[in-house]
């Protein structure tokens, strides 16, 4: 993952600790989550408050990148904003499976989400839980996406870090702010 090099001040504050879900959403405005993220913040029709909605964004060509530290709120989830960590892949999931360069940088951030919130950690797709979209028809990430197989393959690949080991990577990373 990339560091993080602006941290967003517009997003509110929370505390990590609380977190218990992560989000896997589609994205499709843009290539980039940097040029996602701009798009947010500029655009009331986003829905968001101009607020950048996802944590993480996984480019078709593999690349991660972050665009809210997971110290703050990413408002893509609805009542899941609070306490989820919002995963973006770049494409119409609906229409198209993600590409094997993103299905890896999935399972690696993941792998190292899962790591770091432990057991408690629940992946969940955003429309599979109700209350997180005002739009009931919304279908996200989309059916290319198999959940039950990425929660499976996350379980498999879990591996339980130290906490305070964990907070420690996570904060030298800029992950954690
Ligand atoms: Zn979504």
């Amino acid at each position: 993952m990339n560091d993080l090099t602006r941290v967003s001040e517009r997003e509110a504050k929370r505390d990590v600790s609380r977190l218990t879900h992560i989000v896997l959403h589609r994205s499709h405005l843009a290539e980039t989550g940097e040029a996602t993220a701009e798009w947010f913040k500029t655009h009331d029709e986003g829905g968001t408050g101009r607020k950048v909605p996802y944590h993480i964004y996984i480019r078709k060509d593999g690349t991660i990148e972050q665009l809210v530290p997971f110290s703050r709120v990413a408002p893509g989830a609805g009542v899941l904003n609070k306490t989820g960590i919002q995963v973006a892949l770049c494409g119409d999931l609906r229409q198209y499976p993600p590409t094997p360069k993103q299905a890896m940088a999935l399972g690696k951030v993941l792998q190292d989400l899962t790591s770091w919130l432990g057991k408690k950690a629940k992946i969940v797709g955003h429309t599979e839980v109700e209350g997180t979209s005002s739009d009931p028809t919304k279908e996200c990430p989309g059916k290319h996406i198999n959940l039950d197989g990425v929660r499976k393959l996350a379980e498999e690949n879990y591996v339980p870090w130290h906490p305070a080991q964990a907070d420690d990577l996570f904060r030298e990373k800029g992950w954690v702010v």
